[in-house]
């Protein structure tokens, strides 16, 4: 059984951790755990706690990550904070979401799925009656059509909607630009995702580039135009981070640049005009972008 949604998993004991548990859940992605924190897990769902709420956006959390090829580790510290992130999450941002899914699942005049209780954390939605309420008001606004099962297609408005996404950017969407390197994952995970996304309510979106080729190109320009803004963290001095800023900048979005400090002697000449945030650890890293997002981005809330 699934610690975070309760239904059915493959569970197996991870090789490369000592008691800690991997789960591959069709609800909530991959993920491992310790296996103290699945009996932690597992004693929620026996209780009313709010806990037991949170534990659905976690799905959000885990399911997100899986979707992007990673896997994640929770544990007894890193938890809460991470689903607090997806508990968050604006209608708005659902909606927006929502019609994306569909988009990317279905062609005009051909219907795509959303399966109400497996892809209710990709939206993070609470669950099958929060993934209802987001396509009656889909439907009520003309962008879908609803005929009450899972198969949704996008209305001329809907498909407009979406493809018009790509002018100004969707608000409160941040494309985060930054090496993939495993000695920055601490600060991605614990600094700029929980500052934009727990700090700030806004929705970082992160593409890793495991499978680097031009069709992942194509994906990472196209989700840059989506985005209001853009966070480029410069450390390890990747030349993909420089290349997707300059293209953001050229579409006229706000670029925040970070790098940590150790690094910032080697950052590009023509970019040491911009005011970096220099950060030394991923507290003071999601500390110092929380404070520059709320005094430079313009809020959607
Ligand atoms: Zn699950």
């Amino acid at each position: 059984m699934c610690p975070l949604c309760a239904h059915p998993a493959q569970l197996r004991d991870n090789e490369n951790a000592i008691d800690t548990l991997s789960v591959a859940c069709m609800t909530c992605g991959k993920f491992s755990l310790p296996g103290l924190l699945f009996f932690t897990f597992f004693d929620f769902h026996n209780s009313e706690s709010s806990e037991k709420a949170l534990l659905r956006y976690l799905s959000g959390y885990t399911r997100h990550a899986s979707e992007r090829g990673e896997e994640i580790f929770l544990d007894v510290d890193n938890w809460n904070e991470f689903a607090t992130a997806h508990a968050n999450t604006s209608v708005a941002t659902k909606l927006t979401r929502f019609l994306e899914i569909i988009a990317a699942r279905s062609k005009p005049g051909k219907s795509g799925e959303l399966d109400r209780t497996i892809d209710a954390p990709l939206l993070d939605a609470f669950d099958s009656d929060e993934v209802i309420f987001l396509a009656k008001t889909l439907h009520q606004r003309e962008l879908i059509d609803y005929a009450g099962s899972d198969f949704y297609s996008l209305t001329a408005k809907g498909w407009e909607a979406i493809q018009s996404a790509g002018v100004n950017g969707i608000p409160g969407r941040c494309f985060v630009a930054m090496s993939f390197h495993d000695s920055l994952k601490d600060a991605y995970d614990n600094g700029i995702f929980l500052a934009v996304k727990n700090d700030c309510k806004m929705d970082p979106i992160r593409i890793d580039r495991v499978h680097h080729n031009e069709k992942i190109c194509d994906k990472i320009v196209a989700e840059i135009r989506t985005c209001q803004f853009l966070i480029a963290d410069v450390t390890l001095q990747r030349a993909g981070v420089y290349f997707e800023a300059g293209f953001a900048m050229g579409l006229g979005r706000q670029v925040i640049w970070t790098c940590r400090d150790d690094d910032l002697k080697n950052v590009h000449f023509d970019t040491r005009q911009y005011n970096h945030i220099v950060w030394k650890e991923p507290g003071d890293l999601r500390m110092q972008l929380a404070d520059r997002i709320k005094a430079t981005i313009p809020s959607t809330i």
